[in-house]
């Protein structure tokens, strides 16, 4: 039965992995909380065929609410690959860190079935099929939101041209807690490990011109396999593919503000704010999409959680302290990943000859290349 409006502290707008990250966060810090799921789907919905690189700030959060899956759905990378069109590589190990893993390949559907369970067993937590007054309501409706423009935010969309086609294969060879991904000319393409240590399949994500995916998508799982193959250069040897395919347009995108007042009908001040995909959007290439957006929902608990006694949750101050520096935070991963599309998405051969370069250089770079795996990691 749902409760009286009055009686929730928070009301959470969409239930994917940030939303419900966010609730189980506030929960813990007895706050009152409605996540408000998407309507029903009229077809059945169908499984996640991704699997997300997460890193160790995410893997200690989810761990922290006890979300975190099994071993065999969170695959350990040992190392990582990243190859060039014309010679260039760079290889990241778990080893001169001094850690058991770079990132861990996490299974979409194990981890969004945890997030759930954790969620029906904590009281604090009321799911609600609309939404309902409350003096702060956080949108976490992903790239699509419709409660973004509702308050006035604007989101700026840079499109790619380029989708992604995410999908499965099973592989000759064990990927050995690989994570591979080659820079071709015109697209990119992630094996990311799953299955556990001795698996031997990955998850796919490839990067294609926008003109390519229809014929790339009707192709046969045959068809399909081999062009994948022949990208992949026989790394993992024959593929068979073991999932559907699913694609997705690409995009930079940012809404320019993430936080703000929202009508009341009484006195007391209700404010909104944004996190995860529906704040901002990167490219998938370098797996940060949802580590940002955990941290977001991380930032803000933590926010909330400071505040003096005296402050509502509502309180512009604390939301604008939230935004500054979730904005911050994005800016760099944002340049990073738009930087390295932009390189390689060049075709004439100084930019081929500029980016190979750049890598074998920045493989020989040492500390600064330990720089950047300790950020990727989330890591300071
Ligand atoms: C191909 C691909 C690969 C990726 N790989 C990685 C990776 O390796 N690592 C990584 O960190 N990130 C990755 N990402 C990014 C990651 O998918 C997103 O950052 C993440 O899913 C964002 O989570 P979210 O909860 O904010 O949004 P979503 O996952 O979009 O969830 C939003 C939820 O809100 C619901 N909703 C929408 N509208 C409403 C409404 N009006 N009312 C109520 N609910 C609503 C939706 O149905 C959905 O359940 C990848 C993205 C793509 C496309």
């Amino acid at each position: 039965m749902a409760l009286m409006a009055q009686t929730f502290d928070i009301c959470i707008r969409g239930a994917g992995i940030v939303g419900r990250t966010l609730a189980l966060l506030l929960a813990r810090e007895r706050l009152k909380v409605a996540l408000v799921p998407a309507p029903a789907p009229v077809s059945p919905a169908v499984a996640d065929v991704r699997a997300y690189a997460l890193n160790t700030a995410s893997r200690q959060l989810l761990e922290s609410l006890r979300s975190w899956p099994d071993a065999e759905h969170a695959t350990a990378v040992r190392q990582m690959q990243v190859l060039g069109d014309q010679g260039g590589a760079v290889v990241f190990d778990a080893d001169p860190q001094g850690v058991d893993a770079l990132a861990w390949i996490v299974d979409v559907p194990a981890l969004e079935a945890r997030l759930a369970e954790a969620v029906r067993f904590q009281p604090q937590v009321e799911v609600v099929e609309a939404p309902v007054a409350a003096p702060l309501t956080v949108v976490c409706e992903g790239r699509a939101s419709s409660t973004r423009a509702e308050f006035g935010a604007s989101f700026q969309v840079t499109p790619y041209a380029q989708h992604a086609i995410a999908t499965r294969v099973r592989c000759e060879h064990p990927h050995g807690q690989v994570a591979r991904q080659w820079f071709l000319p015109g697209g990119i393409l992630a094996f990311l490990p799953l299955d556990g240590a001795e698996g031997n399949s990955v998850a796919v994500v490839w990067s294609v011109p926008q003109e390519q995916v229809a014929s790339l998508m009707a192709l046969t799982p045959e068809d399909f396999s081999q062009a994948l193959q022949t990208a992949s250069q026989q790394a993992l040897g024959t593929l068979t593919l073991c999932a559907d395919r699913a694609a997705w347009p690409l995009q930079l995108a940012k809404a320019d503000r993430w936080c703000g007042s929202a009508p009341a009908a009484g006195a007391a001040p209700r404010s909104w704010v944004l996190a995860g995909d529906a704040a901002h959007n990167v490219h998938p290439l370098a797996g940060q999409g949802l580590n940002l957006g955990l941290a977001d929902v991380q930032a803000l608990a933590e926010v909330l959680r400071t505040r003096d006694y005296w402050r509502s949750v509502a309180d512009l101050r604390l939301l604008r302290r939230y935004e500054r520096e979730r904005k911050a935070a994005l800016v760099a991963m944002g340049l990073a990943t738009d930087g390295l599309q932009q390189l390689f998405a060049r075709q004439e051969a100084p930019w081929q000859a500029l980016r190979n370069w750049g890598m074998k250089g920045f493989e020989r770079s040492g500390p600064l290349k330990d720089f950047v795996t300790r950020r990727a990691m989330g890591m300071r």
